[in-house]
């Protein structure tokens, strides 16, 4: 069974072994299984949840689900509940997202959550998985491969100390095509046979000096290139999950309290998703080192229309802010305010996003912090 499962499958099986069966079924599954009811209050606890969580079933049965929520989330769910019972408008429910969970010993982590909705009698509730992304095994392997994706494009982070080799190997030819070039021109002076073969042989050495410096430059392109980039429509709720997947694992994501708020109607984008991946890695990143020493650290990923037929996706914190003197000049290469900063990140962002059609920049977030927005085709696009 895997997270985003619903258990259609549940009423099939509760004919076929009963729900003793049905329990031990579910006990064996290693992500989290909870079920709430239209209160929030927790009707089924799985052992994969109380291994997860550090809470004994009866600890949490008949209590509020927000138990396992980090604040904002906690004080907030029972209004989420409530706001989809009058609206009916789905945020999370057939959806799932990459959010955060919080532990018996008050730790947070992060976890992807999927919810579906099952009716009972005449009534209704709300079955969670929960998956943490921290230590799963199958998570690693997605990263695994994600990141043999991504060293393709880091790469390109590795561009600004090759540029300065490359410089420094271009230099040789350059130094030695003047002095064959000079050297012709004074053997001009003296046109004896002998001299008109060493004519000769300059030439063709500073010929041979040009190749070299073309092949300088040409190795320079196919590193950058990775081949062709490719861009097809994906989902942007995809990207925004593997990313963050990524960015928050290895503990990185502690204690903060991430939220996606993706819209589903603009869920397809026109992009090279591993490009594009980078970004939201490199934003997520810089997001949460700004808010290393911040007493409340709160990480919002959300998308909103932009324009006919473009989608904005903005990555906000509740950091410090921008410095001032980085914020004139944020996207140049080399500027940085980190002992070890490279100051490249936001320059490759801004490569990536113009190479996508769009457009990158930075503003003060709701949350406090700073909140770098950049945008990208959308679907809309794709009828055209
Ligand atoms: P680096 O992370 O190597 O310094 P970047 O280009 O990614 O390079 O970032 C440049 C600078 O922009 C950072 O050093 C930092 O001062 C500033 N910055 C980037 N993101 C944020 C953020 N979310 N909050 C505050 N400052 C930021």
């Amino acid at each position: 069974m895997t997270t985003g499962e619903p258990p259609a499958s549940i009423a099939a099986l509760e004919g076929f072994g009963g729900l003793d069966d049905l329990h031990a079924l579910i006990d064996t599954v290693p992500d989290a299984m909870v079920v709430i009811d239209t209160e929030g209050k927790v009707l089924s606890f799985s052992k994969g949840a109380s291994r997860m969580f550090g809470y004994a079933e009866a600890d949490v049965i008949g209590e509020n689900i927000s138990m396992l929520m980090p604040s904002p989330d906690r004080e907030r769910h029972d209004r989420y509940i409530s706001r989809y019972l009058e609206t009916g408008e789905r945020r999370i429910i057939g959806i799932g997202r990459v959010t955060t969970a919080r532990a018996r010993d008050g730790s947070t982590f992060p976890v992807d959550l999927s919810v579906s909705e099952l009716m009972v009698g005449s009534g209704r509730v709300f079955t969670g998985f929960i998956r943490d992304l921290t230590g799963n095994r199958q998570t690693e392997q997605q990263m695994h491969s994600l990141l043999a994706e991504l060293a393709q494009v880091s790469r390109i982070s590795a561009m600004g100390t090759l540029a300065t080799s490359i410089a420094h190997e271009l230099n040789q030819p350059l130094t030695a095509i003047t002095n064959y070039v000079e050297a012709a021109r004074d053997l001009l002076d003296d046109p004896t046979p002998e001299n008109l073969g060493y004519l000769r042989e300059a030439l063709s050495e500073s010929a041979a000096e040009t190749l070299r410096a073309g092949q300088i430059v040409q190795r320079l392109r196919n590193f950058i290139s990775r081949g062709d980039a490719v861009r097809e429509f994906g989902s942007l709720t995809r990207l925004v999950k593997e990313a963050s997947a990524l960015a928050l694992i290895n503990g990185d994501g502690r204690d903060v309290d991430f939220d996606a708020v993706l819209d589903p109607h603009l869920d397809r984008v026109l992009v090279d998703a591993v490009q594009i991946q980078q970004v939201l890695v490199n934003l997520i990143r810089n997001a949460l080192e700004a808010m290393k020493d911040s007493p409340i650290k709160q990480l919002t990923i959300a998308s909103q229309p932009f324009g006919d037929d473009m989608v904005q996706v903005s990555v906000s914190d509740s950091g410090p802010g921008l410095d001032k003197h980085v914020a004139e000049r944020l996207f140049h290469p080399f500027v940085s305010t980190k002992a070890s900063g490279m100051g490249l990140g936001l320059s490759i962002c801004q490569t990536i996003i113009n190479a996508h059609d769009g457009q990158i920049w930075a503003r003060p977030s709701d949350l406090g912090g700073t909140e770098f927005c950049f945008t990208l085709i959308g679907a809309g696009a794709e009828d055209e």
